[in-house]
Order: structure tokens, then C-alpha cells, then sequence
């Protein structure tokens, strides 16, 4: 069966768009945006419009690639002392004369809705999770539609970035499963994976895990996004052949993609109650 990122994330978007309606006021989010790269421009914009349709207060920031790091942190430091603003979001990757992890680290904890910064990673690792990875927190929601309970089952992640790897282990751990990280030098990784309940890739190379690599029955999650020479997307996994001895497999595009920016506004939604409630 296929896991229906896009429905899923639709009706997500369209339960926290209903509670926005009853705020008194509306969450804010603010996306900076440095330079003219053409993808995480698109990138940019989908937040924008998910934003306003789902009643949000955001702000695009857009800054030449020529920023110093100084004037950059000074903008995140005027986001912070903005009481409009609840969610603060620098569109990575950076320019190579910006160091992202400084960026991230000036981004105050309780506005930092992409949940980078090392507080929000330390809270994850601890079990105590307050703003989590977006595309990890969206894997998660994915799962919970199958119904599948993951306690005890065994789930193999290959890569280990982290934005999507490390914090992904994490929250199958907190959901109190096996897990096994995968990165670049894992010695049999198609025997790791023929061990695995679930499966989720997460390393940028086009239809790399194949069918047979794959358990019967196992839930298959496909992060990864590739374009082709032809210009279609596909993810790390070969979707024909593993489609055909998974119980679960998400497709690309219309999985793991739509997921993360509908928890975005979850996470937006969060960081506001939080400020809300201090
Ligand atoms: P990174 O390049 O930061 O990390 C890739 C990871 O894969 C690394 O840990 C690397 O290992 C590992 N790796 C590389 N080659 C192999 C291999 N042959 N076998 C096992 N592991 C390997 O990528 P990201 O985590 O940022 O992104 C991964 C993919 O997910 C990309 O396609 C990206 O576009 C996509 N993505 C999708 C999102 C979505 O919303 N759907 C969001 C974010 C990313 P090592 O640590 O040894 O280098």
C-alpha cells in the first residue's frame, strides 16, 4: 500500500488551518532566503503559500549572497526580539563564507522551527522533545497512519545528516524501536536492509535501494529527492521493484516531501503556543 504524503500533509495543513481561524492572533513565521539558488527559492515560495493558506503571518526575507555573517546574525537578532514572529527559518544550504552552524546556534531555541539548533537536538536525544526536525517529526506522522506499532521493530535509516539521519534515529529510538544508522561506509548494507521492519533512506542517490534488498512485508520510507537527466524526480529507492515486496512504501514525489513543510506549520503552531503560554 502507499502512504499518501500529500493527502496526509493536506489534512494536517487543513487541521492546524482550522485552529488558526480561532486565534486571536496569527502565528508568525519568517523564512530568510540568501541568494538566487533557483531550488531553494521554490522551496522558499511553497512555505510562503502554505503560510497564507493556512492563515499564518509570514515574512520572506530575501538577502544577497554577497551578506556578511555579521549583518546576517543581526537580522535573526532583530527576528528574535519580534513578537510577530514565532518561527524563524534560514533556508539552508548557505553561501560558503556563512557558517551555518553559528547561524543556526544565533536562532533563538524557542523560535527555531527547522529544530537544528543544538537545544532542540540535545531535547530530541534526551526523550524530551520540544521543536523537532521537520522532515523526521513528518516521518513519523507517516508511520502513525499505517497503524503499525514500532516498538520493537527493527529500522534501518541509511544516512546519517543532520537534518534528516541522525534526528530520524532518534525519533524511532523515542519510539522505543531498534535502530541501526547507516552511513557512506557501512560494510553490507543490503544485508542490513534485508533485516529490516522498516526502512528509511535518506542519502541523495537516485533509485539506489533495490527490491531484493528489501524484507517482505517491511515499511519502506523514501526521503530522498533526485532529478534525473530527464528532469523527473525519483527518490534512493528503485520504487518499481520494492513497491513489490514492501507492505508499505511512500512514492516520490508526493511522499516524504509534502510532510515536511506541512510540519513546519506544525511546528510554527508549536513555538507559538509555547511563547503563548510564557
Ligand atoms: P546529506 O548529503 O547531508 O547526507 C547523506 C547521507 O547519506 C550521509 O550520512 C552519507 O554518509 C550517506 N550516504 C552517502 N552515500 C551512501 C551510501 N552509498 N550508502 C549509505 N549511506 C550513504 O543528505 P541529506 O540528509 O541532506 O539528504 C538526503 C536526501 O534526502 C537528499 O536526496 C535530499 O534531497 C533529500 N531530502 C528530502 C527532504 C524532504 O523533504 N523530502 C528534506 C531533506 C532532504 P556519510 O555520513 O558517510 O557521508
Amino acid at each position: 500500500m502507499i502512504i499518501d504524503g500529500k493527502q496526509i500533509a493536506q489534512e494536517l495543513r487543513q487541521t492546524i488551518a482550522n485552529e488558526v481561524a480561532l486565534l486571536e492572533r496569527k502565528p508568525g513565521l519568517a523564512v530568510i532566503l540568501i541568494g538566487d539558488d533557483p531550488a531553494s527559492a521554490v522551496y522558499v515560495r511553497n512555505k510562503g503559500i502554505a503560510c497564507k493558506e493556512a492563515g499564518f503571518y509570514s515574512e520572506k526575507i530575501n538577502k544577497p549572497a554577497s551578506i556578511t555573517q555579521a549583518a546576517l546574525l543581526s537580522e535573526i537578532e532583530r527576528l528574535n526580539n519580534d513578537d510577530k514572529i514565532d518561527g524563524i527559518l534560514v533556508q539552508l544550504p548557505l553561501p560558503q563564507h556563512l557558517d551555518a552552524n553559528l547561524v543556526i546556534e544565533a536562532i533563538n531555541p524557542a523560535k527555531d522551527v527547522d529544530g537544528f539548533h543544538s537545544e532542540n537536538i540535545g531535547k530530541l536525544m534526551q526523550n524530551n522533545p520540544f521543536l523537532r526536525p521537520c522532515t523526521p517529526k513528518g516521518v513519523m506522522t507517516m508511520l502513525k497512519t499505517t497503524g503499525v506499532d514500532l516498538a520493537g521493530k527493527h529500522c534501518v535509516v541509511v544516512g546519517a545528516s543532520n537534518i534528516v539521519g541522525r534526528p530520524m534515529a532518534m525519533e524511532l529510538l523515542n519510539a522505543r524501536a531498534t535502530v541501526t544508522i547507516c552511513n557512506s561506509k557501512t560494510q553490507d548494507l543490503s544485508g542490513k536492509l534485508k533485516q529490516a521492519d522498516i526502512v528509511v533512506a535518506a542519502v541523495g542517490i537516485a533509485n539506489m535501494i533495490q527490491g531484493d534488498w528489501i524484507k517482505s512485508g517491511a515499511i519502506v520510507i523514501d526521503v530522498g529527492i533526485n532529478k534525473l537527466d530527464n528532469g523527473h524526480l525519483v527518490g534512493d529507492v528503485d520504487f518499481e521493484s520494492a513497491q513489490k515486496v514492501a507492505d508499505w512504501i511512500t512514492p516520490v514525489p508526493g511522499g516524504v516531501g509534502p510532510m515536511t513543510i506541512a510540519t513546519l506549520l506544525e511546528n510554527t503552531l508549536t513555538a507559538y503556543k509555547a511563547r503563548k503560554e510564557k
